[in-house]
């Protein structure tokens, strides 16, 4: 025999939905199961993109306007969760944020400033209330031909959830996974204690932190102006947008991170809550159960919900910020 120690960790990293997915199974098969996730995620990422053709939400976007589309199970699942957080923020978090996006070509080698006559045109293409669903026949349909929807705030949360799944399905015991912003910890590290996870200091380098929380079996998610963003004029402009101006949220934070058992929903509030900014951000965190926050404000102050004060730990070696 090989002598495989189930303690001994298996890493991998492969570079899918944007951003690089890490993954740390303590596990025998640990190589097999990272690539049933790894397979799971390419195809959560076919089904959902609009940056890639094909699709189902390249359908549902072609036919704006137009008819109901069929959609599959997973489709259904993330546009309800999208509109229920909608709901919720108000509308700080609007998946139909899709033609901005564009409009600003966040993703593009080309970004660039809308004028405020082409925003404000654009703006009236977002609602979240358009977004309709018809869960007997597995359809959907947006209201007004022209509307997009931009699942990129959110499908990383549920493609964590479903590697989740998958791990558990495999018996692992022990396992962190990390797209981009949106880490996993699957219960805690094989001699139990529990996982660290940094949370990046947002003007600092990959790999800065500003301090550490310390969980179990508990989705961390973070977004920031950081992520993807492009100077003009010596003015900062960001992916996050507040689908009430059109233009980057601007209410004063620059990181937010959500803690909470699932990740979709903490994808969902994370981007929900950076757009409501610090105040009423943690209105609605604390409003929920079993959901916790880190919020980093512009003037470097970190600011973390009740739940967090003993699981939070700051360690900030810029020295650049206030806790
Ligand atoms: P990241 O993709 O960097 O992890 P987020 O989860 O915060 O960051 O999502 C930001 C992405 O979500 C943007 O790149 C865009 O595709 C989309 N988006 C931007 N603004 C909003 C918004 N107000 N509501 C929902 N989605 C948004
Ligand atoms: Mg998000
Ligand atoms: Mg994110």
């Amino acid at each position: 025999s090989c002598g495989y120690n189930s303690s001994d960790l298996y890493e991998t990293q492969e570079f899918l939905m944007g951003t690089v997915v890490l993954q740390k199974i303590y596990h025998e098969n640990a190589a097999e199961i990272a690539k049933e996730v790894n397979d799971r995620i390419a195809e959560i990422e076919s089904t959902m993109t609009i940056n890639k053709p094909g699709g189902e939400i390249n359908l549902l976007n072609d036919a704006a306007g137009k008819e109901y589309v069929k959609l599959g199970e997973d489709t259904l699942y993330v546009l309800d969760k999208a509109k229920q957080y909608a709901e919720i923020s108000n509308g700080a978090f609007d998946v139909t944020i899709g033609p901005l996006v564009k409009a600003w070509g966040v993703f593009t080698d080309n970004p660039r400033v809308p004028s405020k006559n082409e925003i404000d045109e654009l703006l009236k293409l977002v609602n979240y209330k358009d977004i309709n669903i018809d869960f007997e026949n597995s359809t959907a349909m947006l209201a007004k031909e022209g509307q997009i929807v931009d699942l990129g705030g959110i499908a990383k949360g549920f493609a964590a959830d479903e590697a989740v799944e998958i791990y558990k399905e495999h018996g692992v015991k022990s396992a962190l996974i990390s797209l981009g912003g949106n880490i996993f910890t699957l219960s805690g590290k094989p001699d139990g204690s529990p996982w660290m996870v940094g949370i990046r200091n947002p003007r600092g380098n990959d790999g800065s932190y500003i301090g550490i929380v310390r969980v179990k079996d508990k989705a961390v998610v973070s977004s920031g102006d950081y992520e993807r963003f492009f100077e003009k004029d010596g003015v900062r402009y960001h992916h996050i947008l507040d689908p009430k101006t059109g233009y980057p949220a601007d209410t004063g934070l620059i990181g937010t991170t959500i803690i909470s058992d699932f990740s979709i929903d903490a994808d969902a509030l994370s981007t929900a809550v950076f757009v409501l900014g610090l105040e009423e951000g943690m209105k609605l965190v604390e409003s929920l159960d079993g959901v916790d926050a880190v919020f980093i404000t512009a003037d470097k102050k970190i600011y973390v919900t009740d739940g967090l004060k003993d699981t939070f730990i700051f360690k900030d070696e810029s020295k650049e910020f206030e806790y």
